[in-house]
């Protein structure tokens, strides 16, 4: 009955198991191997059950020599997966691949011949088979090929790292717990101490190996099976063994009970089979949840600190680097890296856990973008092909693309996890939730850092072209310094002779170098004319330069503003009768009109502004008049000359500006009058400001502080 349900176990799981993993991937020699060997397991187990439960006694022997031919087929089978594993392609040179498969062949003959047990004798009333000299070439290809197989595999185990480190422990310690239990039970306590007892035993021993198998299939995805598609497998497992040990325990009580509680405790024992058959199944299937799908962290508060990454950061390097940490953290990935592209080539590497920084090919990132396109690229889920074979060369197992509407920005890289384990389907959905959020924050990364970038540049080229504005200011302001220099020294040096020649001119006009004879009054006119221009042009420009040098003096104190308007309209009342124009003057009522100005300057403001109003005028009153203010006097002075042009009236205060036309009516004037006027009221705390209709006429006012209150 044990035996059975042993032989049932064993043959079920190892028949799956071979399927299986032959199906997930028929191309590599490992997994071809691996399904090989359990294969052979299911028909050593089958012969071995018919060795010790023969159809006819007559068929003893024949299933006992088969026993030793499919032990044989066995190792044989282990010591090329031990070759082999993991890799796809089979790696055993072509010599020694033929010298081990004939012995092997070499041996399973002599199995099947009379030299490797020669026949049945009946010892102790037990049925045992004796041994021959043919013995040999079992201890050759049966133990030598397992041992051989051990030790292969005990030392790839030592060189390698990672997950297969992982995968090759738990193979080593499967086939070393079954072969030790097989050898042990069915060749050394048969051969030596002439005992088949254990022999019933033989497939059970077998099931380590396979629990071991099973665990790293889908703990440490071992021969790539899908986790999903090995958990029913893995189901069926626990529940068979279950199922096994409530035989044992059936097997074992029957034993010891007597006869007549037999069938009472048979039905017992089925029943509480049946009874505690789905509580079982129920805790089994937590169980094994909690083995392989262990739930260790929240997918919402993982996502939220994510979410809140993703939220305060700006720069891609603090980004990355962050949202690497946090997978490597909780999922927990063992490695990571972004690659983030530039026009389709991949252009920067944020890499976690990696020393040195991983390099990616322009190839490598083209072929995987290709094969991600919108989605998650789980090595798992992958036929073999290509780019499998890719992700297995960089170490890759999940892809995730970052892409916004259809622009590609970069990929996600991760590699295994920490802790050996597949990627869970718990992992796989909180990836899937936090790709858009993740390429949408790459992007803008992105984009900032592009702006930024920008930015430096601009600051850089705005730096370089103030330098370039300072340096050229300064050597404006030194050469405008030159300038000045030059007109103070020049009409410094204009003054003497000029107003030497006027000295000369009025002596000449008065007959004190005797009479002039009347042909010559004209040019003499022409030339005081053009000598009085002179002087007032010499004199304004000493007064520019001397403001410019501050050597200017302003000295305020009370003046009569009233007086000095009629003493100008005085001056230059038969300018205006030359020209038929009427000037006026509204003198206030009051007998002084006491304002805080330079005397002087006074008058020649007010020169300068009645003489403009006639200068530009061509008909008409001009009006000088007072407006009274709490602190302030106003002085207008109106005319209905020419008037301004819009465009010309921000320019009428600055140095040398003339409205062309007037020049071209051959008006006389350098431009500097008004320039002069501004300076000096501004200088006596006052201000000057104009209203000016073009065609109408214009009005200057000012204004000037009036006397304090003692
Ligand atoms: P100048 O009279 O020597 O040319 P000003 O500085 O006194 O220099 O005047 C500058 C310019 O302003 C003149 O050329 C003239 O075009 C304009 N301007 C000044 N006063 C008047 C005015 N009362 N009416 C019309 N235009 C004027």
């Amino acid at each position: 009955m044990l035996a059975l349900i042993a032989l049932g176990f064993v043959t079920l799981t190892s028949a799956t198991l071979a399927l299986f993993i032959y199906y997930k991937n028929p191309k590599s020699a490992t997994n071809q191997l691996y399904s090989f060997f359990a294969a052979s397991l299911v028909f050593w187990s089958i012969v071995m059950y018919f060795s010790i439960h023969p159809p006819s006694p007559s068929q003893m022997l024949f299933f006992i020599r088969l026993s030793m031919l499919a032990a044989i087929l066995m190792s044989y089978a282990a010591l090329l997966i031990s070759y082999t594993i993991p890799s796809s392609n089979f790696t055993m040179n072509r010599t020694r691949f033929l010298i081990i498969t004939v012995l092997s062949i070499f041996g399973a003959i002599t199995a099947m011949s009379p030299y490797m047990f020669t026949g049945l004798s009946i010892i102790n009333g037990n049925v045992e088979a004796t041994a021959g000299p043919g013995m040999l070439m079992f201890i050759i290809t049966g133990l030598g090929y397992t041992l051989a197989s051990l030790i292969i595999l005990a030392r790839k185990y030592r060189r390698s790292t990672g997950i297969v480190k992982k995968q090759l422990y738990l193979v080593f310690i499967g086939m070393f717990i079954m072969f030790t239990l097989l050898i042990t039970a069915n060749f050394i306590v048969v051969i030596v101490f002439k005992s088949s007892a254990f022999i019933n035993f033989g497939p059970l021993f077998t099931i380590p190996f396979l629990l071991l198998t099973a665990y790293a299939i889908v703990k440490h995805q071992f021969l790539d099976i899908s986790l999903l598609l090995f958990r029913t497998v893995t189901f069926t497992l626990v529940t068979l063994a279950i199922i096994s040990i409530y035989a044992i325990a059936l097997f074992s009580f029957l034993n010891y009970l007597p006869k007549e509680y037999h069938t009472a405790l048979t039905i017992f024992l089925a029943l509480v089979l049946v009874y505690s058959y789905h509580p079982l199944k129920s805790v089994i299937e937590s169980l094994t949840r909690n083995i392989f799908y262990k739930q260790a962290y929240s997918s919402e508060d993982f996502l939220e600190i994510l979410g809140e990454i993703i939220r305060s950061t700006l720069t891609l390097e603090t980004l990355g680097h962050k949202v690497l940490d946090e997978l490597c953290r909780t999922l927990p990935v063992s490695r990571g890296a972004f690659v983030i592209t530039q026009k389709e080539a991949p252009a920067q590497v944020i890499a976690v856990n990696y020393d040195p920084k991983p390099e990616y090919t322009d190839n490598n990132i083209y072929n995987l973008r290709q094969a991600a396109k919108n989605d998650l690229l789980i090595f798992d889920d992958l036929e073999e092909g290509p780019i499998k074979m890719l992700l297995r060369h960089l170490h890759l197992t999940i892809v995730m693309p970052l892409k916004v509407k259809s622009t590609f920005h970069g990929l996600l890289l991760l590699s295994d996890k920490a802790s050996g384990e597949t990627y869970s389907r718990q992992d796989v959905d909180v990836l899937e939730i936090l790709m858009p959020q993740l390429s949408v924050a790459i992007q803008n990364a992105k984009s900032y850092e592009e702006i930024k970038g920008f930015a430096a540049k601009l600051k850089e080229e705005v730096t370089v072209a103030t330098a370039d504005l300072r340096q050229a200011n300064r050597h404006l302001k030194h050469l405008d310094k030159l300038k000045d220099e030059f007109v103070f020294i020049a009409t410094h040096e204009l003054k003497n002779p000029v107003t030497a020649m006027r000295g000369y001119l009025s002596m000449l006009s008065e007959g004190l170098f005797g009479p002039i004879p009347d042909k010559m009054k004209e040019p003499l006119d022409q030339l005081d004319s053009s000598n009085q221009q002179l002087v007032e042009l010499v004199n304004d420009l000493l007064q520019i330069a001397r403001a410019e040098a501050k050597t200017l003096t302003i000295e305020t104190k009370p003046v009569d503003l009233s007086a000095i308007v009629t003493e100008v309209c005085h001056t230059v009342k038969p300018l205006a009768e030359q020209k038929s124009l009427t000037l006026k003057y509204d003198r206030p009522k009051k007998d002084t009109l006491m304002v805080m100005a330079d005397d002087t300057r006074c008058k020649e403001i007010m020169n300068n502004l009645i003489s403009n109003a006639i200068k530009y005028s061509a008909q008409g009153t001009i009006t000088v008049s007072h407006e009274f203010n709490e602190d302030k006097v106003i002085t207008h002075v109106q005319d209905q000359g020419y008037g301004i042009a819009p465009a010309n009236q921000v320019k009428i205060f600055t140095r040398f500006f003339r409205v062309e036309a007037e020049a071209a009516k051959g008006i006389p004037g350098t431009g500097l009058g008004l320039f002069i006027v501004k300076q000096l009221i501004e200088k006596m705390g006052g201000k000057i400001w104009f209203n000016s209709v073009y065609g109408k006429g214009t009005i200057f006012s000012f204004s000037l502080p009036k006397v304090p209150k003692a």
